[in-house]
């Protein structure tokens, strides 16, 4: 493997949410970095809601090349910005930002993470009926890139006001139809009655919380294609009862890599080692699970 030493040149980028103790992005882009012998390094920063708007000013201030954008920040970095690319504005969630000569722009690779996700493993969306799990920042990216690929979807969320609101701007944005329901059993039954595609975008069954699912077993049948965006731990509960339902299931490991890479490329031009990350992601998820 290359590498190169932290020296006076080196290019700094990072991450910053609350938490970010358990993010795998420093390990999964220092080995990127590594790889290609690239002098950049990937720092975590623990930033809080009254820390963000610091925390950009920071960038600029220190001449970092770019960060990346976690939980609870992703929406309400957007006003900090000096430009927002379009995309990134229609999902209304911004997961990385670049400085470009003090220029400070942000994008979302979370959508064609997604997308290239369900390519990996040969899903076409068009025409499948999906119900999503969530309303939040993941979801909405989920909603946007299904959106824009001819899905037709049901949003499920806990709180019922933030489904019809997703509902509503994603609508707005594509120009598709999408149906709106609070979870509960009743609508979950409906809603996975008709739905080809099931793609949780809730934290629920994130570690440590690794021993719930967003749906009860008796509603996964073969016919499903299961999504979970969840990578943390790699075999969620519900990837597990659904492979016990027969049906197909993939977990979030291929959309947190390939946001990665996007990002990564973003930052510093070149073509990203794809491998290099999912290896580097996979390992760091799983010595957290030990
Ligand atoms: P977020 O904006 O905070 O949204 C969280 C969503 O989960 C909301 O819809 C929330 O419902 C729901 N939720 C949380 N706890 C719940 C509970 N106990 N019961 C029912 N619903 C609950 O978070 P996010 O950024 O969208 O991230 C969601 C998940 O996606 C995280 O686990 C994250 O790690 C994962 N993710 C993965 C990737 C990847 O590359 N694989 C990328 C992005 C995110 P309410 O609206 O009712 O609060």
């Amino acid at each position: 493997m290359k590498g190169t030493a932290i020296g006076g040149k080196t290019r700094i980028c990072g991450v910053m949410g609350d938490p970010v103790a358990h993010s795998v992005s420093p390990a999964m882009h220092n080995a990127a970095f590594r790889e290609l012998g690239l002098d950049y390094a990937y720092l975590p920063f623990n930033v809080g809601a009254d820390g963000l708007a610091g925390a950009v000013e920071g960038m600029r201030a220190l001449n970092m090349v770019g960060m990346n954008v976690t939980i609870p920040h992703k929406v309400a970095v957007i006003p900090l910005l000096d430009e927002v690319d379009p995309l990134a504005q229609q999902i209304g969630a911004v997961n990385v930002i670049h400085n470009k000569g003090g220029r400070l722009i942000g994008s979302n690779t979370d959508a064609e993470g997604f997308l290239r996700l369900l390519e990996g493993h040969g899903i076409q969306a068009r025409g499948m009926r999906v119900a999503v799990f969530g309303a939040g920042g993941a979801a909405r990216a989920v909603c946007f890139a299904l959106a824009s690929r001819g899905a037709e979807i049901t949003i499920l969320n806990r709180t019922a006001d933030k489904a019809a609101g997703c509902a509503a701007e994603m609508a707005e944005r594509t120009g598709r139809a999408f149906e709106a329901l609070e979870t509960n059993p009743a609508n979950l039954a409906r809603a996975l009655a008709k739905a080809d595609l099931l793609v949780n975008a809730t934290s629920i069954g994130m570690a440590p919380g690794a021993d719930k699912s967003p749906v009860s077993r008796e509603l996964l049948d073969r016919r499903h294609t299961v999504v979970d965006i969840v990578y943390n731990p790699i075999k969620t509960m519900l990837v597990r009862d659904a492979e016990k339902a027969g049906a197909v299931t993939i977990g979030g490991l291929d959309m947190l890599a390939w946001q990665g890479a996007l990002a990564f490329e973003i930052w510093t031009g070149r073509a990203a080692p794809f491998d290099v990350m999912r290896r580097a992601a996979a390992r760091a998820v799983k010595s957290h699970e030990e």
